[in-house]
């Protein structure tokens, strides 16, 4: 288990052995700090047939099951599209009502469950204000805000975050080797898994072109290069963002305009809430928008 994994997972043991474990719990941290790996871990040690603690024994039958993968009363909901709709939603209700086939406990985790629509959450209200015996509940959310009130008041919460940063380079070291020293890491360095992913993806590549061409920039670069790996790989355009914000704040720091840098914070602002609320962007012509002025304030 990652370590700092440990004291959440301590803490949900104690309440556990203690025979108040919630029977909906709401798992809240930043992408990439490892909660759905702590879900797992719950999911399983709730579902083996020996788990006098949080944890699974590895020899049980349900053990074996989880283990190759098909235990028939464990439900992962999970979207890797924008959001998670409500007959996704409504498929748990009729997973929780059916009994147990292995006759012990059921039990779901809804990954990322920000990404639930208006109606999936409303369908999940309802599961979650008639709570079942020997059903259980766990949310993974990357950002709690976006979760109703409704919600979060029905779940006991955890949040998943790191202890240190020495604990976290550490884990890397052990999990990739010798990662080099990358002038980005220190931006993505509460989110350990993603770093892992880009690693083990090739996608680091992608995200070492993509740093050096922000932070290289002036009001003379070709940005087409970076337009179109982006357009390409939409998926990281939130770490663009995340390398605009760093080329500003280096930008302010070195003395540049502060009104000039205001008007690019702004567009950065404007680039980002288009790209979460707009379906069907151009992502071409809103990022092109979003560097011109950047250049323009580099100038
Ligand atoms: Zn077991």
């Amino acid at each position: 288990m990652m370590p700092w994994l440990e004291r959440p997972w301590q803490q949900l043991n104690t309440s556990f052995k203690a025979g108040r474990f919630h029977h909906a719990q709401l798992l809240a941290g930043l992408q990439g700090v490892g909660k759905l790996a702590l879900a797992q871990r719950l999911a399983d040690a709730i579902l083996c047939e020996n788990s006098l603690e949080l944890l699974a024994c590895g020899q049980c039958k349900s053990c074996a099951l989880i283990a190759a993968q098909t235990h028939p009363d464990k439900l992962l909901v999970s979207s890797e599209g924008a959001t998670i709709g409500v007959d996704e939603i409504r498929a748990i209700a009729d997973f929780i009502y059916h009994s147990a086939q292995q006759g012990g406990n059921k039990v779901v985790i809804v990954h990322q469950a920000h990404k639930m629509t208006h109606s999936a959450a409303n369908a999940l209200l309802k599961t979650l204000e008639e709570p079942n015996a020997k059903r259980f509940l766990i949310l993974t959310c990357d950002d709690v805000a976006q979760l109703p009130a409704t919600i979060v008041s029905r779940c006991a919460k955890s949040n998943i975050a790191l202890q240190s940063e020495q604990q976290v380079r550490a884990w890397l070291t052990q999990q990739l080797g010798d990662y080099g020293e990358l002038p980005w890491i220190n931006l993505f360095i509460s989110q350990p898994l993603k770093i892992k992913h880009w690693f083990e993806t090739g996608q680091v590549e992608q995200i070492n072109q993509l740093f050096h061409s922000i932070e290289t920039l002036n009001h003379t670069t070709d940005l087409s290069q970076c337009v179109e790996l982006l357009v390409k790989s939409p998926e990281l355009v939130n770490e663009m963002g995340r390398f605009v914000q760093w080329r500003i704040n280096q930008a302010l720091y070195n003395g540049a305009d502060f009104s000039k840098m205001t008007v690019t914070q702004q567009a950065l602002a404007d680039f980002i809430k288009d790209h979460q609320q707009i379906p069907g962007l151009n992502l071409h012509l809103a990022l092109l928008k979003l560097f011109t002025a950047l250049k323009q304030a580099l100038q």
